[in-house]
């Protein structure tokens, strides 16, 4: 089970939120002024890391409201939440989050070879 904190509500259960994909994704100023393909790019395609990402979230089944999250894709962890008003948290304050549960290193996660 997964817990999420919403900045509105306090925390709860995953299955209260659903996922809304990349955050501080900016719209084009001029649309019409963008070739179909630039358009194209701007509406379906998102980053997919490794690692820190920046998120919106919203709380379906609670207040419905939307925030913005960080969370580790690899781990799951939510490192921060905070309201979409709020100014984008630095990501250099999580880089000692970086680690998974079991202590293996970002990169390469899933080769993690031991000395004999
Ligand atoms: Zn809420």
């Amino acid at each position: 089970m997964i817990l999420i904190k919403c900045p509105y509500c306090g925390e709860r259960d995953q299955s209260e939120f659903a996922n809304g994909g990349e955050a501080h994704v900016i719209r084009p100023k001029n649309p019409e002024s963008l070739s179909d393909k630039d358009w194209g790019e701007y509406v379906f395609y998102r980053n997919n890391p490794k690692g820190i990402f920046y998120e919106r979230w919203v709380h379906s089944h609670g207040c419905k409201k939307w925030f913005n999250a960080i969370r580790n894709t690899s781990t799951d962890q939510i490192l921060k939440v905070y309201k979409v008003s709020e100014k984008r948290p630095d990501l250099s304050e999580f880089k000692n989050t970086l680690k998974s549960p079991s202590g293996e290193p970002p990169v390469g996660s899933g080769n993690f070879s031991v000395k004999k």
